[in-house]
């Protein structure tokens, strides 16, 4: 089954919502039409000439990036410049681009968490390098027959329902009666076709983060044994878990300058790297960011973070680094980000899967960032 561009952005928005983007990012759709039908995707870290002509040969017609292809206003569709060709061509081939850029920098699970799982480095206690914002919470109430409450529990708190800090499984349930009649035309669970029935039922409340809600409402009703499941979900004047851009990871062991080093010319795709370590042998508290690290050095600092990994360095961002006695690691911004793209691509076609479609999920070759070194 072939699945409408407006299904797999409502996916993606799952992942990473638009809201979270950081002011004035376009991310979401950058090109094409929301209610046309596809078959096969293609994902990339750019929307450019090398993805575009691959997309093309593949027969992919829609393209995600993390990267927007759109990023400063366009105000001519000049195939004599850069943007604009790569515009054209991507309309006159049909194509469908979406973009989850910055939202996919900031979501929990988004592209710092897959730098630092690619580095094998513990994410379970990371903290937000800057914070840009906080998940949105919702309640959920939903009312289940006496005796099927625990595996709806379970089924919830494994969806991510019910999590408060380091607390899994959070709900409060109190007893009561639920009534009902059902309609000739129904299959019901418990009761008869035209009575009134009424229901030892539990009245089960508990949390959840917004971005889950799809997947916990979907988990729910598969899980609820009525034909009709009554739940009602509120919104929450609450701050749920910080989101924002890098993370801070404290290691139980610190790791020597050898094998940090090592890891990530294992671990990302690159084979260069440039460093600056201050003299330090050791390292573990660890700062990282996929991407362009450079505006996070004084955050990594105030934060005590022994060494900041990321891409695009400047100059002047080692000489605010070297005055704040913090190491750097380089790798690169297209290596730091690689991983998130990769997880991208697994999770658009797992989700693609469950959800019963035959839509195939190719990930661009991933060649180098176009750089050689001497
Ligand atoms: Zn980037």
């Amino acid at each position: 089954m072939k699945v409408s561009v407006n299904a797999v952005m409502k996916y993606m928005e799952e992942l990473a919502p638009l809201s979270v983007a950081l002011p004035g990012d376009p991310v979401g759709l950058q090109v094409g039409n929301p209610s046309s039908i596809v078959d096969s995707i293609m994902v990339a870290l750019d929307p450019d000439l090398e993805t575009i002509e691959e997309a093309i040969k593949k027969k992919a017609q829609m393209i995600i990036t993390h990267h927007p292809l759109i990023y400063n206003k366009l105000s001519s569709i000049n195939e004599a410049g850069p943007r604009g060709s790569l515009v054209a061509r991507a309309i006159r081939n049909n194509l469908h681009i979406y973009s989850a850029h910055t939202n996919f920098d900031v979501t929990r699970g988004g592209v710092s968490y897959r730098l630092a799982e690619a580095l094998g480095l513990p994410v379970k206690n990371a903290s937000v390098l800057e914070v840009t914002g906080s998940e949105q919470l919702l309640k959920l109430v939903v009312f289940v027959p006496k005796g099927h409450e625990d595996r709806i529990l379970d089924a919830l708190a494994r969806a991510g329902a019910g999590q408060i800090g380091r607390y899994s499984h959070c709900t409060f349930q109190t007893m009561g009666t639920g009534t009902f009649m059902p309609a000739a035309d129904t299959n019901p669970f418990i009761g008869s076709k035209g009575e009134l029935e009424k229901v030892s039922e539990i009245r089960l409340e508990t949390i959840l983060p917004v971005t889950r809600r799809k997947t916990i409402i979907s988990d729910l009703i598969k899980h609820h044994p009525y034909e009709e499941v009554a739940y009602d979900l509120y919104p929450l004047d609450l701050e749920g878990d910080e989101i924002g851009l890098g993370l801070l990871i404290d290691l139980e062991e610190e790791l020597s300058f050898d094998q940090l080093i090592n890891r990530c010319l294992t671990n990302l795709s690159t084979n260069t790297l440039r460093y600056s370590i201050n003299d330090r042998e050791g390292f573990r508290r660890i700062a990282l960011c996929g991407g362009s690290g450079g505006s996070l050095i004084e955050h990594a600092a105030r934060q005590n973070a022994d060494v900041l990994i990321s891409g695009d360095f400047r100059y002047h961002d080692l000489k605010d680094a070297q005055a704040l006695n913090i190491a750097l690691i380089d790798a690169g911004h297209h290596a730091t980000e690689l991983p998130g793209v990769k997880y991208l691509k697994d999770y658009l076609q797992h989700k693609l899967e469950d959800e019963g479609y035959g839509v195939e999920v190719h990930l661009q070759a991933l060649t180098p960032a176009g750089w050689s070194c001497t």
